[in-house]
């Protein structure tokens, strides 16, 4: 694997690094104690400013409004944005999960209506998948839709539903056929979540925030042409939707654990342990270094993930290597900092005596929901078990 980059790569590179050092905004660290809507505001903003400026989607194909880039190019923008302590973009789950899953199944009309409006952030998309008896089990969920005319009416209730708060439309998976085996009978629809008959609610997490929420649906009509793929095989679809979420999920984070490593080692030698700094202290050390040598690990791994993906097109098992790595990872990483910062780990946003502006107690706190959301461990464990290493399934 040579990892240094083509002329095009550098070319690319320094466009984007000179486009940052003008148009990326400075002070994303410490709007930390801004309300959740102020926040997402703001990073709805900043993807519009992206946008504008050609960098949004930009792995996507030319023909739908990306900058059909390559996928190291696609890393160095992650890269690049880490660099500079950009903020993340507003619609995650759009560009990274729908807006793909539309490339790849969806109708030319659905391309040309919902694609545009992804990239740009002027519509925020949620995945209405899992239900309160079916988060691992997908396949086990009961959300109903009866075919009524040229509509399908759909009855349910969908939980942990990411930025369902914010969300103009939802990617959504319901059972369309009872009678037939569970993985089968399924269908994706694009919900417009403003549709009569849909309730948002709110669910507090640990960190404070309402990030996810409940969804309600009661009698909700959905145009048949809103259908992804085909009638009864959203199956597939949505193991799709899957495999881009634990593929690419992760991958910018590489970066941020860079830059969170780095800064826990130069907080080590301002914090002290018995009058002396903090870095001298042995098991510091060690705990420090074994982290940095897992970011270290994590990349070699991502590199190895993407340069598959390019010869494949598409993300396949293997990225649920990936979403254990980086999610277990971030869990030791976040535990590191408690034990280095002591009490002052624990202080919040708003405390004057925060370290970071609260980063690292939000961190702890929110690094907990890692190792659940986009499949647990364990079942990407089931996962790599079965169609990585081929060995027998796990009922
Ligand atoms: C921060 C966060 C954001 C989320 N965002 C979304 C979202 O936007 N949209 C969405 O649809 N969902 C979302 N989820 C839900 C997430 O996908 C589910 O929580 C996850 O799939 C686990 O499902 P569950 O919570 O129902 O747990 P369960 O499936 O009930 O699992 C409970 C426990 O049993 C274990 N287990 C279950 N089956 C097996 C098995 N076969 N073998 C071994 N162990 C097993 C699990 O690993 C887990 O430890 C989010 C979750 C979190 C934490």
């Amino acid at each position: 694997m040579d990892l240094s980059l083509s002329p095009e790569e550098t070319q690319f590179r320094d466009e984007l690094r000179a486009w940052l050092e003008q148009h990326a905004p400075k002070d994303w660290e410490h709007r930390r104690d801004a309300s959740i809507e102020q926040q997402f505001a703001f990073l709805r903003s900043w993807q519009k400013t992206l946008y504008d400026g050609g960098w949004a989607g930009i792995s996507w194909p030319r023909e739908y409004g990306g900058r059909g880039a390559s996928l190291m190019q696609q890393v160095l923008f992650w890269q690049e944005l880490a660099r500079v302590s950009a903020p993340p973009m507003a619609n995650v789950i759009g560009l990274g999960m729908v807006g793909p899953t539309i490339i790849a199944f969806g109708t030319a009309a659905q391309k040309a209506r919902f694609l545009p409006g992804i990239l740009s952030s002027d519509e925020i998309w949620c995945q209405g998948f899992s239900e309160p008896n079916a988060g691992s089990d997908l396949a086990g969920l009961q959300s109903d839709g009866r075919l009524d005319g040229e509509h399908f009416v759909v009855n349910g209730q969908k939980v942990w539903t990411s930025y369902g708060w914010a969300a103009d439309w939802c990617e959504l998976v319901v059972r369309t056929d009872p009678t037939v085996a569970k993985h089968k009978g399924l269908t994706v629809m694009l919900v417009d979540m403003k549709s009569p008959g849909v309730e948002v609610r709110p669910l507090r997490q640990m960190t404070g925030e309402s990030e996810f929420t409940e969804v309600f649906f009661r009698d909700v009509r959905v145009p048949v042409e809103n259908v992804v793929g085909k009638v009864n095989q959203g199956w597939d679809v949505s193991i799709g939707t899957l495999m881009h979420e634990r593929g690419t999920l992760g991958a910018g984070m590489q970066v941020t654990y860079q830059r969170n490593i780095e800064r826990l080692i130069e907080l080590s030698w301002t914090i002290e342990r018995g009058s002396r700094p903090a870095a001298e202290d042995p098991l510091i050390r060690q705990k420090l270094a074994q982290c940095y040598a897992e970011v270290q690990i994590m990349r070699a791994n991502q590199m190895r993930a993407f340069s598959a993906i390019s010869n494949t097109g598409v993300p396949g098992p293997e990225g649920s290597i990936q979403k254990i790595f980086w999610s277990e990872l971030n869990q030791r990483l976040q535990q590191v900092a408690q034990e280095l910062l002591g009490p002052y780990g624990q202080l919040e946003a708003a405390d004057r005596h925060a370290i970071d502006h609260g980063a690292w107690s939000y961190g702890y706190l929110r690094a907990r929901g890692n190792t659940i959301e986009a499949g647990t461990s364990e079942i990407q464990r089931n996962i790599i078990g079965h169609f990585v290493l081929g060995l027998p399934r796990s009922y």
